[in-house]
């Protein structure tokens, strides 16, 4: 009789959950996974995938608008929120089916409940269940971060924005990194009143400067606003349901709904882990080595749970990694070596490699090429927003160290660019390849 009932229990559906229970299977593992809420996880049910949806949703106000001058007849057109809502949500649950059969075709037993730890080898189930297992994976995510100040609880994160019962017509939203930024465009783009609320006055922390610096540029030219050095002191909800905020630094702001978008925390809090001596750091993140292995020998833990990069690509890659090395005799770390990474603002932004900042920091010599252009789409439709491309190079070896850019399809570009990147391109290789005319990615070629 084997010594489990399972060779490796996964607790969270996952990104990364998802894809170490499929591979894991595959080389022949006993498998099951346990969900609390919707198979698919942060990205499938309420992150990457319903937000891009909303992203090519909100972009139409501005295809319709430059459609005249391309010779269009287009009628006034309205935006009808519930038909998108409903047939994002439609899609949402269309893959969270999908991901569901892939588990089960794949022999994985998909149980849908909270598991904790409650031991090296052992997970209990909500409905009171207690299973054994040889390897357990905690692939439980993060969740938005909720402030805590009074009346904080009349606002909303991520979770709820995608399921909200109509559009709100004013919208504040606190954060600046890249959720906060994607949904200031997103409802910017559906006709709200968007502000954007941040303790300092930097966005998107940690994205090149030069970059960054034209997203705020073209996002108050579109009529974002923005309140920088404001701090939460209050909320009040008024019996129509508007908010009054109170912040200091500004006067108060009176909205339809308050986003919070300021971070997101590893899901560790109540999940047993002392029970099997598995350390968590400050952040409350769950400490792994190289190999995803915590501090107990039989539990590991794969993506944002460990609060390393907490991307989509990152936490697929690391549960396969740990399947390969657990179960398929085939060792296998992942590199986190230029991770390319994008905002789906309007218009979006993506990089990949050092920032300038970065570069200037760490090399002894740099140089940097800059294209400052206005793509031609945009110079018919009379859009006066302008794209920048931004190579930054070792100044020693030649070597494109860094890869950054802003305006229309930027991350379909770059994730090819990236690539040279990767591999260690020199600047003199970009120069080699002739221009694809007319392209707004040959300015990548023509940097001189
Ligand atoms: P998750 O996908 O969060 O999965 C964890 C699962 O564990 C969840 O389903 C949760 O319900 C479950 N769970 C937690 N605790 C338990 C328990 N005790 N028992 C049972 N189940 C449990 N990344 C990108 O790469 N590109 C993007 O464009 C992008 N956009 C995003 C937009 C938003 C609004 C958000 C919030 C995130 C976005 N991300 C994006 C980040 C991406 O979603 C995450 O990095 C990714 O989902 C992490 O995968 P994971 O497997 O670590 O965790």
């Amino acid at each position: 009789m084997a010594k489990h009932d399972y060779d490796l229990f996964v607790i969270g559906a996952g990104s990364g959950g998802v894809r170490a229970a499929r591979v894991s299977a595959a080389h022949g593992a006993k498998v099951a996974i346990a969900e609390e809420h919707k198979v698919g996880g942060t990205c499938v049910i309420r992150g990457c995938v319903p937000k891009k949806l909303l992203v090519y949703g909100a972009h139409f106000a501005e295809d319709l608008q430059d459609a005249r001058r391309f010779g269009w007849e287009v009628p006034a057109c309205n935006f009808h929120w519930p038909t998108l809502r409903d047939n994002v949500l439609e899609e949402v649950a269309r893959l969270e089916a999908a991901y569901t059969d892939t588990l089960r075709n794949h022999d994985v037993e998909v149980i849908k409940e909270r598991a904790v730890v409650t031991g090296p080898n052992e997970v209990r189930l909500a409905g009171g269940r207690t299973v054994t297992a040889r390897h357990i994976l905690i692939a439980t995510g993060a969740r938005p971060v909720l402030p805590d100040f009074p009346g904080a609880q009349h606002g909303i994160t991520s979770n709820e924005v995608f399921h909200l019962p109509e559009l709100p017509r004013r919208v504040v939203i606190a954060g600046a990194g890249y959720i906060a930024n994607e949904f200031a465009g997103i409802f910017h783009q559906f006709g709200s009143d968007v502000t954007l609320v941040n303790r300092s006055d930097i966005i998107l922390r940690g994205y090149d400067e030069t970059i960054r610096d034209r997203l705020l540029t073209i996002s108050m030219m579109k009529g974002i606003q923005f309140r920088f050095h404001a701090a939460f002191r209050k909320v009040e909800k008024a019996r129509d349901r508007t908010l009054t905020i109170h912040m200091t630094g500004c006067d108060p702001i009176e909205a339809d709904m308050l986003l919070f978008a300021v971070g997101r925390s590893p899901n560790t809090e109540g999940l047993g882990l002392e029970s099997a001596g598995v350390q968590i750091d400050d952040k409350g993140a769950v400490k792994v080595d190289e190999d995803n292995k915590s501090t107990c020998g039989s539990i590991y833990a794969v993506g944002d749970v460990t609060n390393r990069v907490q991307l989509t690509p990152v936490a697929i890659r690391e549960g396969q990694a740990f399947a390969d090395t657990v179960f398929g005799d085939k060792p296998t770390r992942v590199d986190y070596g230029s991770i390319p990474s994008a905002v789906f603002s309007h218009p979006p932004l993506a990089g990949v490699g050092m920032t300038e900042g970065e570069a200037r920091n760490k090399l002894g010599s740099v140089k940097v090429y800059l294209s400052d252009f206005r793509a031609m789409k945009n110079v018919l439709a009379g859009r006066n927003e302008r794209a920048l491309y931004k190579l930054v190079v070792d100044g020693e070896t030649d070597e494109v160290v860094g890869l950054h850019m802003i305006g229309p399809d930027s991350p379909e570009i770059l994730q090819a660019a990236a690539i040279a990147v990767k591999a260690k391109l020199r600047k003199e290789d970009f120069d080699s390849v002739v221009a694809l005319h007319p392209t707004m990615a040959e300015e990548l070629v023509l940097m001189r």
